[in-house]
């Protein structure tokens, strides 16, 4: 994003914004020389930059309330940022903005495996707290693909899901309170180590938010036992639509499997040579997985084989040892970077009825056909998540312009057939122009007035989620 270069009331501005920042903050907690601003100037949505203002790192809830009652203060915008790997431009940041950052807030502050629940600084990653309690016997359930880098903040900011959401739910169903601090530095908690607190349900307002409301710095998380044993199974498709109705079936038929995974072909080419995960050569490709004791496998697995059978699969193989069923995740959950490897790509995150499945793919690879652009098809099947993938060249003219147009029809479409502009990746930058598509005018005054009552300035991860000129308008006032 051009910039223009700041005048002199501008660098006054921020030379009082940085000596006060600097008052509360070791030197090595503040960066804001260009080239270290420059390695937060974009998130995983790479086609949006821009250096920031400055990047504070605090250590402690403290230091976080301390930094936003300056900026509040002095009216300077701030942008919370976990580990920067969000798809929807939700940790861009803004030329005249601080980016503070969690990474240093990454301890694990209390483990109680008797109550089932976990509290952890907010900037740990989500591997790292399954990690830390695996020896005991319990996970974490919220699985992203991105999970060995991934920060807690950025889940609970984006309500995160992943490939094992089907049976456990995304944050929001694993989130049991936060400690979160608002934009004048008041720190707040919300929940606790209890299923549901009484009063508004605040702490589902949060979940979610995209950074609009607060800085989140502790999150309580539920943990659950780690089953007996899982076991996937690949099933293998002539064509989208076909494997599509399979996954349709299944879930008619009241089967709760733990994941159901759905590749394209050129997805399968792509994690095949990257992962070497042993996949079928097919149009399309199902990873079902189940879990229990081996004796529930089976029999889920039975009545899954069965249903596929109705679709005339041409593969269906169970995995056949754990160091296989490794294979074949690890092939699924390096779908983006192994797509990434061989073309630029833009992902798509729409939700849909289950049932439409069929409907949606065939109807994205007519699009594809009228806008010239190919797509690669990854996604969480089971619940309805899609991820389709636009393929197109960054350095050819033209092509990223039609890739957005392409992709906004695909999330007209979701919402055409009773679906959302996301299921898990959040609204940030990218879907900002598309909010009018799935809410009303009123829908989204409600959850702009929200907003007023958190962050009354709109200081906080400003110009995002919500419509431009309506966040510049409440900017203003
Ligand atoms: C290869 C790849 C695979 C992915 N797979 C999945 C997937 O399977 N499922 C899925 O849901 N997502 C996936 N994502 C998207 C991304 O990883 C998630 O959105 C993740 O939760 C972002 O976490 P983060 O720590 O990187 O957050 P960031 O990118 O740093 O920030 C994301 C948002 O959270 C806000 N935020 C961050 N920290 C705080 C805080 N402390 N307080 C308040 N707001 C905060 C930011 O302002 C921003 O709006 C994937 C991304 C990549 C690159």
């Amino acid at each position: 994003m051009e910039m223009p270069e700041p005048n002199g009331a501008v660098l006054a501005k921020r030379a009082q914004v940085l000596a006060r920042l600097r008052e509360v903050l070791p030197q090595e907690a503040l960066i804001t020389d260009e080239t270290g601003c420059r390695a937060y100037e974009c998130d995983a949505l790479t086609a949006y930059r821009c250096i920031p203002m400055a990047v504070a790192l605090p250590s402690c809830t403290e230091d976080v309330a301390e930094i936003l009652r300056i900026c509040h203060d002095e009216g300077v915008p701030v942008v919370p940022r976990g580990s920067g790997t969000s798809l929807a431009g939700g940790a861009l940041p803004s030329a005249d903005s601080v980016v503070i950052g969690v990474a240093r807030l990454r301890d694990v502050l209390e483990v109680n495996t008797q109550d089932r629940y976990v509290r952890v600084q907010a900037g740990i990653t989500n591997l790292a707290v399954t990690a830390h309690i695996e020896g005991d016997g319990f996970f974490y359930a919220p699985d992203p693909s991105s999970q060995l880098a991934c920060a807690i903040s950025g889940n609970i900011a984006m309500n995160s899901g992943g490939a094992h959401c089907l049976k456990y739910g995304v944050t929001t169903n694993n989130l049991l309170g936060v400690t979160m601090v608002l934009m004048d530095g008041t720190i707040m908690t919300l929940g606790g180590p209890y299923l549901d607190a009484g009063g508004l349900d605040l702490l589902g307002v949060v979940c979610g938010s995209e950074g609009q409301l607060g800085i989140v710095t502790e999150a309580t998380l539920k943990i659950l036992p780690k089953p007996e044993g899982a076991r996937p199974v690949l099933m293998g498709f002539d064509s989208n639509e076909v494997a599509g109705a399979c996954v349709s079936d299944i879930i008619k038929a009241g089967i709760l499997p733990v994941a159901i995974e759905f590749m394209d072909r050129p997805c399968i080419r792509a994690c095949e040579d990257f992962a070497k995960a042993g996949y079928p050569d097919c149009e399309a490709l199902l990873i079902v997985e189940v879990e229990g004791s081996p004796r529930e496998i089976d029999e889920q697995l039975a009545r899954i084989k069965d249903i596929a059978q109705r679709h005339a699969p041409i593969e269906l193989r169970e995995s056949a040892s754990a160091e296989e069923s490794a294979r074949i995740w690890l092939g699924r959950k390096s779908a983006f970077g192994a797509m990434g490897q061989i073309n630029d790509y833009m992902c798509l995150d729409g939700t849909i009825p289950v049932s439409s499945l069929p409907l949606v793919l065939r109807r994205i690879g007519e699009m594809s056909r009228d806008y010239g652009l190919d797509v690669a098809n990854v996604f969480h099947a089971g619940d309805g998540n899609m991820h389709p993938l636009i393929l197109f060249d960054a350095n050819k003219p033209g092509d990223l312009e039609r890739c957005e147009a392409f992709g906004a029809d695909i999330l007209k479409l979701c919402v055409e057939v009773g679906g959302c502009l996301t299921g898990e990746h959040g609204v940030g930058i990218e879907k900002r122009d598309l909010m009018g598509v799935q809410y009303t005018a009123a829908d989204m005054e409600a959850q702009m007035r929200i907003k007023d009552v958190f962050d009354a300035r709109w200081l906080m991860n400003a110009a995002k989620v919500f419509p431009l000129a309506a966040s510049a308008t409440r900017r203003a006032a």
